[in-house]
């Protein structure tokens, strides 16, 4: 069918006719199965893994052309969608004061429009993620719903977070110890290539809202294209999880610090790289798969 074709179709079914030709096709093809899967009484319409999404999107102390920062969390927003309503339900936000470098760089303020005055005025970021477990709390998160946390790429989880849990001396939340890659779950479902935030909307059809860099911005955005997945039928999974410089639970309560054990079978992220590598090259499929996990464990060893 031409795009012309599938866009008339879905019209016809009163279905979102915008996106690139990929996208229409799975579109028009999950329509078709999930009609068949509820004829056949199999799978009840809007059926989701999880009740609701946390999408975050950090900001962070940053250096121009410098991998090697010690980032910490300076915006800690949190946006929820009812994965039954598909929609944002509700927001958290807030800034959070830098310890190690309190004094703002002015690449970071001018990338995420963050100004000095904004996180002198905040609080540490333990206190902001005690607020933040609160709202949890208080939408039953975990208790009466279940829910996964949903990033763009691997870092928020396995370095911002990581990296500030460790200069707090905080142990690591259990809540972000698995989540769920928007970019992965992105290209596995609609078979295409990895692409970036900004790709992924234009690729739906849509335009970024608001300002890039901003940490509500982007966690809004990102809640645009996991709102688009689960209405296109796709039903978000946890699929990346912390598993590289995890201390053991007891170095963890003893303030989270990175310690490499001796039977560590990975003794280096010079040693993951190569792994992961060797990996890439016997198995097509593992680039697709690992593409952000190779870059951000080269990231982490450079
Ligand atoms: P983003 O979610 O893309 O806005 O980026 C999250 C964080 O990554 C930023 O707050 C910065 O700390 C860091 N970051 C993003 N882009 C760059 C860059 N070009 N150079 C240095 N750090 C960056
Ligand atoms: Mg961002």
């Amino acid at each position: 069918m031409t795009s012309k074709e599938l866009r008339d179709k879905l019209a016809e079914l009163k279905l979102d006719i915008r996106g690139s030709k990929d996208i229409l096709q799975k579109r028009l093809k999950m329509h078709y199965k999930q009609r068949k899967l509820m004829k056949a009484k199999v799978r009840p319409p809007g059926n989701t893994t999880y009740d609701y999404l946390i999408v975050i999107d950090f900001e962070a102390t940053c250096q121009e052309n410098n991998l090697n920062y010690n980032h910490e969390i300076i915006e800690f927003p949190a946006v929820l969608v009812d994965c039954h309503s598909r929609e944002i339900v509700d927001e958290f936000h807030e800034y959070c004061k830098p310890v190690l470098n309190p004094k703002l760089t002015d690449f970071c303020s001018t990338l995420t429009g963050i100004t000095q005055d904004v996180v002198d005025s905040a609080e540490e970021f333990p206190a902001v993620l005690a607020r933040m477990e609160t709202w949890m709390m208080k939408h039953y998160l975990g208790v009466d719903h279940t829910f996964a946390v949903v990033t763009d790429g691997p870092w928020d989880m396995s370095r911002f977070l990581q990296m500030q849990c460790n200069f707090s001396k905080i142990p690591f939340p259990c809540w972000g110890k698995k989540w769920i890659n928007i970019r992965k779950a992105y290209s596995t479902y609609y078979s295409c290539k990895r692409m970036n935030l900004e790709e992924m909307l234009i690729n739906l059809g849509l335009k970024f809202e608001g300002t890039q860099h901003c940490g509500l911005h982007d966690s809004r955005n990102i809640a645009r294209i996991a709102i688009q997945l689960l209405k296109d039928g796709c039903d978000l999974v946890k699929n990346e999880f912390l598993h590289v410089n995890q201390p053991s639970q007891g170095s963890r309560a003893q303030g989270n610090s990175i310690k490499k054990s001796p039977q560590d079978p990975l003794k280096s992220q010079e040693e993951m790289v190569k792994k992961l590598e060797e990996m890439k090259l016997e198995s097509k499929h593992f680039v697709d798969e690992n593409q952000d996990l190779l870059e951000y464990h080269r990231l982490q060893s450079s």
